[in-house]
């Protein structure tokens, strides 16, 4: 059983966030140290801690970030001139709260996919 992160105490609010969009499936919220003008964290409302531990039954969860990714876009005003969709996983990925979340980030050209 993975650990719950301070993410899930987002969901329950618990703690503070930022949070733009929350249903029953997933929740959105402003990343606390933003690398663009957008950057937005959408999480399942369950603990998945690593894409490496995605299942079947998931799907609804995570097709659900999706449609959330781009609704949250075109509200943000970035959906035409484009962003970025981020997804880390483990050490090599460079993930550092282990409850899967996707980086919604825009708002400025982002350059190539990968800075090194
Ligand atoms: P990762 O490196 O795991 O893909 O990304 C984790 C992200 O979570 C980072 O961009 C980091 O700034 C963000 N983050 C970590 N802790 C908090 C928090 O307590 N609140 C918010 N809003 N974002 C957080």
């Amino acid at each position: 059983m993975a650990e719950e992160t301070i993410f899930s105490k987002i969901i329950r609010r618990e703690i503070p966030a930022d949070i733009l969009f929350q249903d029953d499936l997933v929740t959105a919220f402003r990343d606390i140290n933003p690398l663009a003008p957008s950057h937005i964290l959408i999480i399942p409302n369950h603990l998945i801690a690593t894409v490496n531990d995605v299942k079947a039954s998931d799907e609804r969860a995570l097709g659900r970030m999706m449609t959330v990714a781009a609704k949250i876009a075109e509200e943000e005003g970035i959906a035409n001139d484009g962003y970025r969709l981020i997804m880390n996983c483990n050490k090599h990925g460079g993930q550092e709260v282990y409850h899967i979340h996707m980086h919604l980030v825009g708002g400025r050209p982002l350059g190539r996919i990968l800075a090194t």
